[in-house]
C-alpha cells in the first residue's frame, strides 16, 4: 500500500480523496494555486504545496510542478480526482515514468476511450451496443451527406476528443448539415486542438443512463449498477439518481453484464463509468469516463461501496476483493450539483460565502469543500457542493430531499438551491418521467423566474 497520496485536485473532490486515504491510513499532499491557499482541501491535507499561478494550466495542470511536488514530498501516488489531469493519457504514463504510481485506469484505456471514435469502435467489438452513425471521422462533405441520410436526420454532429458538450450540433435536415459540421469542426478545434467531427443518430427522447464499473486489471470486473443523468442544462448533469426510474431489474441486470464482460476483457483497472442513451428499451453507448465522477456518491450510497478507496487498492496491486454476487444495490439515492450561480439565469457567482449551514440526519450526505467566510474563486468550476439523499426507495428518497433542501443555508453568493426546490415538488421529477431535454423546456417555459 502507498505511505502517501498527492492529490492533483481541489473542490470537493480533493476532500473526497483524502477522506478515503486517510481511512486507509496513508498520509495526504495537497497541491493548490495562489488563489486557493485558503481552500479546505489546503487545510485538511497533512502537508500543502502551492504549485502555480491561479491559471489551471499554470498549476493544477501543470506537469512538472505536480512531479515536483511528489519529489519534495516523497509521495508514491497522485490521485487525479475528475477534469484537470484525470483523463490525461500522457500524464499517466509520465507518473509512472518517475516511479509515481497514477490512481487511475492503464494510459491505453484512457487513450482509447478519450478518443470518442476510437471508443465506438473498441466497444462495438465488445459487444456493447453503439448509437448508429458514421464509421470513423468524417473527411468530406459528400461522405458525410450519404452517412446522414443512411442513419436519416436529425443527425447530431460530434468532436472525436469532444467532452462537456461542447463540440456537438444537431443536424435536422440536409439543409443543415454542411452548416452544423462546419461549426461543430471550429468549436472542437478551438476547445480541444483537434476538430476531427463524426456523425451519429440523434435521438430525440432518450435518458442518460450510465453503468459504474470497477475492475482490477487483472480480469476481474464488476458493474455497480446504473445512475439516471437525464437532468442535463446544456449537456452538463445537474441532478442524479440510482436506481434509474426507467430501468427494471432484467434490463439492468443485462445491461449490467453486457458492460461487466466487456471490462473482463479488456482487463479494465479502477473505476471507470460506461455511458449510454436509452430510448424504447434498447441502451445506445455513448462514452467511457476513465476516472472517478462527479456522481459516484449515489452509486456509494445504494451499494455501501467506497469508490475511492477501492481505487487506491487496485491501483496499489491488490485484486477485487468481491464479486457480482456480493454487490447489493440497496434503496435509492438522490445527489443533487449545487453551483454558484443563479438559479434561473445561471450566471456565475463567485464570491464570498457569508453564511453556510448544511442539512443533515439519517441518509443525508454533504460533499463540499465550502464553509462560512470562504471565498469562492472566480477561476475554476463553480460547484459549491453535492447533497446526495438516501431512502429506502425513491418516495423516501424524495422527502429526504425535500427536506434537506429546505434545511440548506447558503447567503452571500447566489446559488442554485431554488432550482431544486422548484424540480423536487414538480409532478414530473415526481413521477421520474423525464428525458435529456426535459430540463431545458422547463427552464424555457420560465418556471423559476
Ligand atoms: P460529452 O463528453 O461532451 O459530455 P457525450 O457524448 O457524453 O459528450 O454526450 C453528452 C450529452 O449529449 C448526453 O448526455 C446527451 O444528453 C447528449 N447526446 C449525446 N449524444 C447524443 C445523441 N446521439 N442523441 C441525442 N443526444 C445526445
Amino acid at each position: 500500500m502507498f505511505d502517501k497520496i498527492l492529490i492533483a485536485n481541489r473542490g470537493e473532490i480533493a476532500l473526497r480523496i483524502m477522506r478515503a486515504a486517510k481511512e486507509l491510513g496513508i498520509e495526504t499532499v495537497a497541491v493548490c494555486s495562489t488563489a486557493d491557499k485558503e481552500a479546505m482541501h489546503v487545510k485538511l491535507a497533512d502537508e500543502a504545496i502551492c504549485i502555480g499561478p491561479p491559471a489551471a494550466r499554470e498549476s493544477y495542470l501543470n506537469i512538472p510542478a505536480l512531479i515536483a511536488a511528489c519529489e519534495i514530498t516523497g509521495a508514491d501516488a497522485i490521485h487525479p480526482g475528475y477534469g484537470f489531469l484525470s483523463e490525461n493519457a500522457r500524464f499517466a504514463e509520465i507518473c509512472q515514468g518517475h516511479g509515481i504510481t497514477f490512481i487511475g485506469p492503464k494510459a491505453e484505456h484512457i487513450r482509447i476511450m478519450g478518443d470518442k471514435i476510437e471508443a465506438k469502435r473498441t466497444a462495438r467489438a465488445l459487444g456493447i451496443p453503439c448509437v448508429p452513425g458514421s464509421e470513423g471521422a468524417i473527411t468530406d462533405d459528400g461522405e458525410a451527406m450519404r452517412v446522414a441520410k443512411e442513419i436519416g436526420f436529425p443527425v447530431l454532429v460530434k468532436a472525436a476528443s469532444g467532452g462537456g458538450g461542447r463540440g456537438m450540433k444537431v443536424a435536422r435536415t440536409a439543409d443543415d448539415l454542411l452548416n452544423a459540421i462546419s461549426t461543430a469542426r471550429s468549436e472542437a478545434g478551438a476547445a480541444f486542438g483537434d476538430d476531427s467531427v463524426y456523425l451519429e443518430k440523434y435521438l430525440e427522447k432518450p435518458r442518460h443512463i450510465e453503468i459504474q464499473v470497477l475492475g482490477d486489471g487483472q480480469g476481474n470486473a464488476v458493474h455497480l449498477g446504473e445512475r439516471d443523468c437525464s437532468l442535463q442544462r446544456r449537456h452538463q448533469k445537474v441532478w442524479e439518481e440510482s436506481p434509474s426510474p426507467a430501468l427494471n431489474a432484467a434490463s439492468r441486470e443485462s445491461i449490467g453484464e453486457i458492460v461487466a464482460n466487456a471490462m473482463r476483457e479488456l482487463k479494465y483497472l479502477g473505476a471507470g463509468t460506461v455511458e449510454f442513451l436509452y430510448e424504447d428499451g434498447e441502451f445506445y453507448f455513448i462514452e467511457m469516463n476513465t476516472r472517478i465522477q462527479v456522481e459516484h456518491p449515489v452509486t456509494e450510497m445504494i451499494t455501501g461501496i467506497d469508490l475511492v478507496n477501492e481505487q487506491i487498492r487496485i491501483a496499489s496491486g491488490a485484486t477485487l476483493g468481491f464479486t457480482q454476487n456480493d454487490v447489493v444495490l440497496q434503496g435509492h439515492a438522490i445527489e443533487c450539483r449545487i453551483n454558484a450561480e443563479h438559479h434561473a439565469t445561471f450566471r456565475p457567482s463567485p464570491g464570498r460565502i457569508d453564511y453556510f449551514h448544511t442539512p443533515g440526519g439519517l441518509g443525508v450526505r454533504v460533499d463540499s469543500a465550502a464553509y462560512q467566510g470562504y471565498s469562492i474563486p472566480p477561476h475554476y468550476d463553480s460547484l459549491i457542493g453535492k447533497l446526495i439523499v438516501h431512502g429506502r426507495n425513491r418516495n423516501e428518497a424524495m422527502l429526504r430531499l425535500r427536506r434537506t433542501l429546505d434545511e440548506f443555508i447558503i447567503e452571500g453568493i447566489d446559488s442554485t438551491l431554488p432550482l431544486f426546490r422548484s424540480l423536487v415538488r414538480d409532478g414530473d421529477i415526481q413521477n421520474g418521467d423525464y428525458d435529456i431535454h426535459w430540463l431545458e423546456r422547463y427552464l424555457a417555459a420560465g418556471a423559476l423566474e
